[in-house]
């Protein structure tokens, strides 16, 4: 029997319903969330993923609000602006927009956001917080694997996981997460030995690893098997593609997560609940 197919989109459309609802409950309240998105340099690239950004904060009734400083724009100024918006009360969360001017450090200065307004939780008080199990921002593209696996219904407890790639912002925090639900978790890397054979023992299976599409194949995944596509690889003409081919692998798994439509929907709405988890907090 073909699998069957964990719709991001649909799991995102609910997930924002939901949140429009808690956001507009804080409205209510006078406890209004708002997002600041910050950026040194404001070029195309930033402008087209704003006007999206602000789209979305609109949908969901939450205040949004750019705040730039010119490219040329010296460190300090930009590290004294990023200490004005953590301190600001108003501010629920910040995106700090990237890539930022050459002699600008992203990384950096993402660290300098305060970790409860850093709603992208990839900054290391927030991986850390995963550790000691004292979620804060969670990563939302490993919130998002993690939350599209559990939508299939399966039972985590004790449920062999498999994640393939350990990147700090996708592998690593959603191993973590897997653990943390009682999944006997694997995590797999490019040095990694029979990756097929260890693939296989996978009750749910997490592919973040974007090298070449479709290098997962159906004879890699056990009968049955929750498979989770994180994968993006751009295949030319507009198009993109995931880790997982979706053919041969639709013929073995129980369910699984398409590229486009899978993840990266839901990677979206995790954002916005980090916002709302920050708002209730503050
Ligand atoms: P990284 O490049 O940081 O990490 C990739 C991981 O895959 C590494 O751990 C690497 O191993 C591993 N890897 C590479 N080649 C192989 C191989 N042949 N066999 C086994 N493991 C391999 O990528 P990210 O974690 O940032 O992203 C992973 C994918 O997810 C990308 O395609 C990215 O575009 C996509 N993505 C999707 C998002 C969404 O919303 N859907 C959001 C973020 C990312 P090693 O550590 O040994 O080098």
């Amino acid at each position: 029997m073909p699998a069957k197919i964990l719709d991001g989109k649909a799991v995102a459309k609910r997930i924002k319903e939901k949140l429009a609802l808690e956001f507009a409950a804080l409205r209510a309240g006078g406890r209004a969330a708002k997002l600041v998105s910050f950026a040194v340099g404001v070029d195309d690239g930033t402008t087209s993923y704003r006007k999206s950004q602000k789209k979305q904060a609109e949908a969901l009734g939450v205040d949004y609000a750019m705040v730039d400083l010119p490219a040329e724009a010296p460190k300090d100024a930009v590290v004294a602006k990023l200490h004005e918006l953590n301190a600001d009360k108003s501010v629920t969360g910040i995106i700090l927009q990237l890539p930022v001017p050459k002699h600008l450090n992203g990384e950096e200065l993402a660290r300098m956001i305060a970790p409860a307004k850093n709603i992208e939780g990839i900054d290391e008080v927030n991986l850390g917080a995963i550790v000691m199990k004292r979620y804060l921002n969670l990563p939302c593209t490993a919130r998002a694997a993690v939350e599209l696996a559990a939508e299939s219904g399966i039972d985590m407890n004790g449920a062999n996981a498999v994640v393939i790639g350990r990147s700090t912002i996708v592998g690593k925090p959603a191993a973590l997460l897997l653990l943390d639900r009682n999944c006997t978790v694997t995590l797999c890397h490019s040095r990694s030995r029979d990756l097929p054979a260890i693939a296989r023992q996978a009750d749910i299976l997490v592919t973040a690893i974007g090298t070449r599409a479709g290098m997962v194949t159906g004879d890699w995944i056990k009968p049955g098997a929750v498979v989770v596509d994180v994968g993006i690889i751009d295949v030319g003409e507009g198009r993109i593609r995931g880790d997982v081919d979706f053919d041969s692998a639709s013929q073995v798994a129980g369910f699984l997560t398409p590229v486009p439509g899978g993840v990266g929907p839901v990677t979206t709405q995790m954002l916005y609940l980090n916002l709302l988890d920050a708002a209730k907090k503050a």
